[in-house]
């Protein structure tokens, strides 16, 4: 099947003081029509701004080298006018804060009613009583009274089930979701993934969903990209790679997992070390400083992306010895 975005060999370079910071380093990622892809890495693993690539959004300077395809277009080609048309209609994000997503001076019910805007064949009436459907599918209690209030008048997670079920009225072919539970309790982020995961039904599209919170991909994607220090360290289907992770660093961040620590620790383990700067200079496998398994060639030889299993790839030497 052909992918419904595919990135190769993807670089996104960011104009520094002294010298280019480099923050995504030669990524080639296919999403396929219908899947949910899970983009996971710490903050500075490059994943905000791949999603600020695939958006056409990266700050003025930034620059992109290699190819972003989505459906028949070079994203990296198009000029804004046409981006922005994009981003109105085929391609929806949910973003950590949905404050982002919503005008604090308008009405929910007008809001939603604007995001069918393409839709001319449906009138106001029809557009507002899709609108109070979709409220209810994303659980919102009362739709009609919610319909008519405004942004502050929500919650954090009744404003997040807004912004969902706004992307959703916009029947995108790709959703991209920046760690949309990141800012929520525990309870609201698992009703929150809970209406992700059904989303996926009214959803003919694709999703990627970008999280630092490896143990979110589980419950909600089918496939999983690790991401470090701008590299693409490990993909492959979620179930084979979370239950036996071949890349070090996936398996040290499983191990960090809280949710998957069964002994209440004090102390929640963490990686020794830290992710290298983006300028650093780097040699053999970029994740050689804090690996407890390395070993000869390590430190001298980059690993490339290697096959271990059915669409699934590991960036470790460990993969081909
Ligand atoms: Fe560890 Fe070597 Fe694999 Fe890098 S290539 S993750 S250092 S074992
Ligand atoms: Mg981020």
């Amino acid at each position: 099947m052909k992918p419904l975005l595919s990135l190769k060999d993807v670089s996104i370079v960011y104009p520094g003081e002294r010298a280019d910071v480099r923050a995504v380093r030669n990524v080639s990622l296919d999403v396929a029509p219908g899947e949910t892809l899970g983009l996971v890495g710490e903050s500075g693993s490059g994943k905000s701004s791949l999603a600020a690539a695939m958006l056409g959004l990266l700050p003025a300077g930034a620059r992109i080298e290699g190819s972003v395809h989505f459906e028949d277009r070079e994203m990296t080609a198009l000029a804004e006018p046409e981006l922005r048309r994009l981003r109105g209609s085929a391609i929806a994000t949910i973003a950590q804060d949905p404050f982002t997503a919503l005008n604090p001076v308008l009405r929910i019910g007008s809001q939603m009613v604007a995001f069918q805007h393409w839709h001319k064949e449906l009138t106001r009436a029809e557009r507002w009583k899709r609108a109070t459907e979709m409220l209810e599918k994303v659980g919102l209690s009362d739709p009609e009274t919610r319909m008519r209030q405004f942004p502050h008048q929500l919650s954090g997670g009744s404003r997040q089930r807004v912004a969902i079920g706004a992307a959703l009225l916009a029947e995108p072919r790709l959703l991209i979701a920046d760690e949309p539970t990141t800012a929520l309790d525990a309870t609201t982020e698992a009703q929150i993934l809970a209406i992700m995961r059904e989303a996926k039904a009214e959803l003919t599209g694709s999703t990627i969903f970008i999280t630092h919170d490896i143990s979110v991909v589980s419950r909600v994607c089918d496939r999983v990209a690790v991401l470090y220090a701008g590299e693409l360290l490990e993909t492959g289907p979620v179930a084979e790679v979370l239950s036996n992770p071949q890349h070090p660093y996936t398996k040290a961040l499983l191990e960090c997992d809280p949710a998957r620590i069964s002994e209440p620790t004090r102390t929640l383990p963490t990686i020794p070390g830290t992710v290298p700067r983006p300028n650093e200079p780097r040699s053999g496998c970029t994740f050689s400083p804090r690996c407890p398994a390395a070993f000869g060639p390590c430190t001298t030889e980059r690993p490339a992306l290697a096959a271990c299993g059915e669409s699934w790839k590991s960036a470790c030497h460990l993969v081909t010895v």
